[in-house]
């Protein structure tokens, strides 16, 4: 078992913004919807002041009838 310490003065957040629309084909839902499109970054504050990583992860399509979530382009970077 493995015991990780995380420092009690770091935290991460990830913080979402809609960045827009777009039709397609939700697999869960089995018919096409309207997606929200939603950038997601990771950020990492020290006593939730200072911001001292900011980490693009990407945006996602996120189905409003089911609440699924689908990656919608790899983050830049990413292979
Ligand atoms: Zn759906």
């Amino acid at each position: 078992m493995a015991i990780i310490i995380i420092p009690f003065w770091m935290n991460d957040r990830l913080e979402e913004e809609e960045t827009g629309k777009k039709l397609s084909f939700c697999p869960t839902c089995d018919r096409e919807v309207e997606f929200s499109v939603v950038r997601v970054r990771r950020k990492r504050a020290l006593n939730s002041v200072v911001t001292i990583s900011n980490k693009d992860l990407g945006e996602f399509l996120v189905c409003p009838s089911c609440g699924g979530r689908f990656p919608y382009r790899p983050p830049p970077g990413y292979s």
